[in-house]
């Protein structure tokens, strides 16, 4: 774990609106306080349309892994999690936050039903170029794409595509076939290292407007699919009424480190701009767009005003975890854990 960075940090001198101002402040060399935030992407029931390419966590194994987690842990919501970062709020020695990346309109659908009948509270990282305007993340319209053409369906399309482009790109034989396998370490090698170069490799300016012409030609229009696919501001006012916390997951979501420094800044500064118009100021939290991020992230989401940043780093958190770089363990990997580090018998 790392530990070099920024203990219990005094990010923000503002606290979220519901910490409780009157809990226990805590030492932390007393603290052996061990948080698990768990990272959720899709969930919903199962699409055979949609099969090949979404991998979704049913709606019953959602149920299912939550039941699992409050029965060995407590429950935390983000405000209680801040003020824990800040040393003014205690939290039980075991003890689990949500979190919930992407900004899907199923997160609004069907994760807030389920959590608001278990009184659980989420925290919901959102990109924000689609409350801007209408259009698919490269990420998601990789998914519907290889859903409507398979992978070999897709890299036959990507290839025809790179040449009508004239794209110079010597793939795969350049690929970080590690790299890949380290990102998309629940895909088939063959899928992961497809869409490490879609989404890593691949440069921006081709890749945009590449996935988008494919996106029209085999899976339909962008806009339409974007209303079906995000969560709007009605959504998130509602869900952040409800007690739920809403953070920042990128303006483009393109990873943030394959931007240069200073698009990578915009793009952090754009995101809280967009959230503190639309939801009003707060102290939030972002998550690194594919868990990428480097020195000057961290200092342009510190500039920024963000208080935390999650990655995808799958460990625990403890009290002198650097705050800027938060470990969250992927819902496919939560019964591992629970069975293994915290010894538990998961159902
Ligand atoms: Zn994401």
């Amino acid at each position: 774990m790392d530990s070099d960075g920024l203990k219990r940090d005094g990010a923000g001198t503002d606290s979220p609106a519901n910490v409780d101002r009157s809990a226990i402040a805590v030492s932390p060399q007393s603290d052996d306080t061990q948080i698990l935030a768990v990272m959720y992407h899709y969930i919903s029931e199962p699409d055979r349309a949609l099969s090949r390419g979404v991998q979704a966590l049913s709606v019953d194994g959602f149920r299912a892994q939550l039941d699992d987690l409050c029965r060995h842990m407590e429950p935390i919501d983000w405000p209680s999690f801040y003020g824990w970062t800040q040393g003014r709020v205690d939290l039980p020695k075991r003890c689990f936050l949500l979190t919930f990346d992407d900004g899907l309109l199923s997160h609004g659908r069907i994760v807030l039903p389920v959590l608001e009948a278990l009184g659980l509270r989420g925290v919901f990282f959102v990109p924000t170029s689609v409350l801007t305007h209408e259009h698919m993340l490269l990420a998601h319209a990789i998914h519907l794409l290889l859903s409507r053409l398979g992978d070999k369906g897709l890299c036959e399309a990507l290839l025809a595509a790179l040449h009508a482009h004239d794209a110079s790109v010597d793939w795969p034989s350049t690929m970080d076939t590690n790299a890949a396998m380290e990102l998309y370490h629940y895909e088939s090698r063959d899928r992961a290292k497809l869409k490490y170069f879609l989404n890593i490799t691949l440069p921006i300016s081709i890749r945009q407007s590449m996935v988008q012409s494919l996106f029209e030609q085999h899976v339909g229009s962008i806009k339409r699919w974007s209303r079906t696919w995000y969560l709007g501001w009605e959504d998130l006012v509602a869900m952040q009424a409800l007690g739920h916390s809403i953070g920042g997951h990128g303006d483009s979501h393109e990873p943030i480190t394959c931007l240069t420094t200073a698009q990578g800044r915009a793009d952090i500064r754009q995101t809280a701009c967009v959230l503190n118009d639309g939801l009003g100021p707060d102290i939030r939290p972002f998550s690194y767009p594919f868990g990428r991020y480097d020195e000057a992230t961290m200092s342009s989401c510190r500039e920024a005003g963000f208080a935390a940043c999650f990655t995808t780093e799958p460990h625990r958190i403890r009290c002198d975890t650097d705050t800027r770089r938060l470990p969250r363990v992927d819902t496919m990997n939560v019964t591992a854990v629970l069975e293994k580090d915290f010894a538990c018998q998961p159902h």
